[in-house]
């Protein structure tokens, strides 16, 4: 496992390597946006490419905005809007019926607890955590796919599943990098320790990191 002064120096390197570069489309949303479009955006991501989360986002905030706007929405038309993030039933579905339920229960505001944002379905640990985290500004981490094989291959934690890589890492990763982790290990995973093959060869970690689980890389 690595050591608090080795934790400290890969997140302080990450910050600096990705400074300037574009945050994924959910960061950016809730940065300049309601919890309820980063909620959204949120269930538009799973299992999508960054570029047509912005592209469906922006298309469907662009015709429904707020919970009312979407339970309106015909269910062809919503799924038409968001035909590009893929899984688009499914996620029509799931965007109607998180939306009726803000509405019903929670009079349109996106509740600010996880026991009560975990209470929709369709609302998952990391969907709840990033709305919390950057909506809402608490201190949690919300971890994805990038967190939990980053935070696993490089040795910060040993866990099975992101629930048990976020508990480990509640009590390894200082707390001021709980906010930024999940946008720093997503560029990273995109770029340099990619899920499949990841690039250990130009990784500036690769001195450092134990390469858990790696079976193949370049
Ligand atoms: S050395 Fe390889 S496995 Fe380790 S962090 Fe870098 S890219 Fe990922």
């Amino acid at each position: 496992m690595q050591s608090q002064k080795n934790i400290a120096k890969i997140m302080q390197a990450l910050e600096k390597r990705y400074k300037f570069h574009k945050k994924p489309t959910v960061r950016r949303t809730s940065e300049s946006e309601n919890p309820f479009k980063t909620l959204i955006s949120c269930l538009l991501s799973l299992r999508s490419q960054d570029v047509n989360t912005a592209k469906t986002s922006k298309a469907l905030f662009a015709v429904a905005d707020t919970p009312e706007k979407i339970i309106k929405l015909p269910q062809k038309q919503l799924e038409k809007l968001i035909y590009s993030s893929g899984y688009y039933r499914n996620k029509a579905k799931t965007i109607k019926h998180v939306s009726k339920v803000i509405l019903e229960k929670y009079k349109g505001g996106v509740p600010d607890k996880k026991e009560e944002l975990l209470s929709i379905k369709g609302i998952g640990p990391k969907t709840a955590n990033i709305v919390l985290c950057f909506s809402y500004g608490q201190i949690v981490i919300p971890v994805d796919s990038h967190v939990h094989i980053v935070s696993n291959r490089l040795g910060i934690v040993s866990a099975k599943t992101p629930e048990k890589t976020e508990l480990e890492l509640m009590k390894v990763m200082p707390k001021r990098y709980w906010k930024e982790i999940n946008t720093l290990f997503i560029l990273f995973g995109k770029d340099i320790c990619l899920s499949i093959s990841p690039l250990c060869s130009k990784c500036i970690f690769k001195n450092i990191c134990p390469k858990i689980g790696i079976k193949r890389s370049r």
